[in-house]
């Protein structure tokens, strides 16, 4: 064989192997809150809780990256885990700079703007939201006041739907200077007319959640860009999350569950 032709099936070779890894990078989106440590909450950790979570996950072989690199294909294969935290709670900032950053992690947050700008005793301020930011987290909303956007909600006051879906934007631009293009659903939960809305208004990506662990592929054309789902570490799950991500390192085949359904088909909204 010349070295021309040696060559050529060479670069085909090395393109056969890494043009599907590239096309099957998986992540699975967990969806973190509060970091107080006061044992009341079942969506709270401490500190050393959390710290010991996140290295049992890289320990198993699991890459933390960021959200973004996720959605734009920048990852390969299974291993990895994209960590999301809802609400805008004060214990963010303290997990960033003390577990977080320290491992290279960099969350993307998902805020409700009015405890924000209300400077409400258990929320972040406007400053840390900003050194967040700056930091490197990407910043999403997560409604206004942190209404559910179901049909029950639109069915009561469609205004106050709306401004679950219209207001956090513009809040948000005011706090970072740029307006987010991604929005995560309170409570996880959404309907149609949500999903519609959010698509409306410009958001790129939308985001549930609930407490099945699954694997997303971004580049999966079935997956519902305005509903993409996310795992809620629930405290009473850790150990089903633990043992569910090992057994998607050592399983190869169709996703383990279905993509959560809309809330209407859902027994009840997310308890928080
Ligand atoms: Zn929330």
């Amino acid at each position: 064989m010349s070295r021309e032709k040696y060559l050529i099936v060479f670069l085909i070779s090395v393109l056969a192997v890494c043009l599907p890894l590239r096309a099957e990078g998986k992540v699975i989106i967990l969806d973190y809150h509060t970091f107080l440590g006061n044992g009341k909450s079942n969506i709270d950790y401490s500190e050393a809780e959390l710290a010991e979570q996140l290295d049992a996950m890289a320990a198993m072989g699991y890459k933390f990256v960021n959200l973004d690199d996720a959605i734009a294909g920048r990852i390969e294969g299974k291993a990895n885990i994209a960590i999301t935290i809802d609400d805008g709670n004060h214990t963010v900032y303290p997990a960033f700079k003390d577990v977080f950053e320290p491992r290279g992690i960099k969350p993307y947050l998902f805020v409700y703007p009015a405890i924000v700008i209300g400077h409400v005793r258990y929320a972040l301020t406007p400053e840390k939201l900003r050194l967040l930011a700056q930091a490197g987290c990407g910043v999403g909303a997560h409604g206004y006041h942190h209404n559910a956007v179901t049909d029950k909600t639109w069915a009561r006051d469609p205004k106050d739907f709306m401004t679950e879906i219209k207001r956090p934007g513009p809040a948000l631009a005011k706090i970072l200077g740029a307006a987010p293009t991604m929005f995560g659903y309170p409570f996880g939960v959404y309907s149609r007319r949500a999903e519609d809305a959010v698509a409306a208004a410009g958001y790129s990506w939308a985001f549930a959640a609930d407490d099945k662990v699954t694997q997303v592929s971004f580049d999966d054309p079935g997956l519902d860009r305005m509903a993409v789902p996310r795992t809620i570490t629930y405290r009473y799950n850790r150990n089903i999350l633990m043992r569910a991500l090992k057994d998607y390192l050592a399983y190869d085949g169709p996703p383990l569950f279905e993509a959560p359904a809309a809330a209407s088909l859902l027994p009840g909204e997310v308890a928080k």
